[in-house]
């Protein structure tokens, strides 16, 4: 499948996963899934040393939560290595002026993706795509990901997965639940900063939708993805581009209010 699917399909993705996550807020966030059979896409930090992912003491449990998530048919996917964003490179998908991986040299990015997969794959775990953390990667990163086999990532605006670079994009357009008429939506959700009326939004969505919820392994299967058309290429520049411009609107308007 090439086409734009209709009825919308959706793929739930949760970001931020280390020993350290907000436990309470990851348990409620995967009652919904157990109870929807939801298989997502779950963004594992190998080795966090980002403070802003310390929402916890460490959970002891955590690795054999995962292997048991992937068990039932999540995805695994590499967050980085550290999630730790020092560098001020330009991304590909340029939405934050801090990356861990965008700008710096192949080597470099080569050694923390290897450190990563190692760690993961250490941990029992199958590492089977790639979501930057704060969408920072570049060109190098892309040879790098491919250098190691990993041929899928889970980022752009597009509606259907495009290939790009040798990779496969598997679009991520969304923050929140939000019901969509066609395309391939990939839901992005983090447990740290959910909140209960959150998870009830989540909750009222998969109600109504979770029939039209896929997988990392579905969308694999059922998608051949080629280049994106110039059409829906120009519409996935203006969709950067009005997401940009949302969040400088945002940016401007926080500074106002000091
Ligand atoms: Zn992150």
């Amino acid at each position: 499948m090439d086409r734009i699917p209709e009825p919308a399909q959706y793929l739930i993705r949760i970001d931020d996963l280390c020993p350290s996550v907000d436990h309470r807020r990851l348990e409620r966030l995967l009652a919904l899934v157990r109870a929807y059979a939801i298989r997502p896409i779950l963004a594992v930090v190998p080795d966090n040393r980002d403070p802003e992912l310390a929402c916890s003491p460490a959970d002891p449990e955590f690795w054999q939560k995962m292997r048991e998530l992937e068990s039932l048919g999540a995805a695994t996917a590499l967050h980085g290595c550290y999630h730790h964003c020092a560098s001020r490179g330009k991304s590909l998908i340029p939405l934050h002026r801090r990356t861990e991986f965008a700008g710096l040299p192949l080597d470099e990015q080569r050694e923390m993706l290897c450190a990563g997969l190692e760690i993961l794959r250490g941990h029992g775990l199958h590492p089977a795509l790639w979501v930057a953390p704060r969408h920072g990667f570049d060109r190098n990163t892309l040879t790098a990901l491919r250098g190691e086999g990993i041929n899928y990532l889970s980022d752009g605006l597009a509606r259907i997965p495009f290939l790009r670079e040798g990779v496969v994009w598997i679009p991520q357009q969304l923050w929140a639940p939000v019901s969509r008429r066609r395309g391939l939506w990939t839901i992005c959700l983090h447990p740290n900063s959910m909140t209960q009326t959150q998870s009830d939004a989540l909750r009222a969505f998969l109600e109504k939708h979770a029939e039209q919820c896929t997988s990392f392994e579905r969308v694999c299967a059922e998608f051949t993805p080629g280049e994106l058309h110039a059409r829906e290429a120009l519409l996935e520049a203006v969709a950067l581009w009005r997401l940009r411009l949302r969040r400088v609107r945002k940016r401007a308007l926080s500074m106002k209010r000091g």
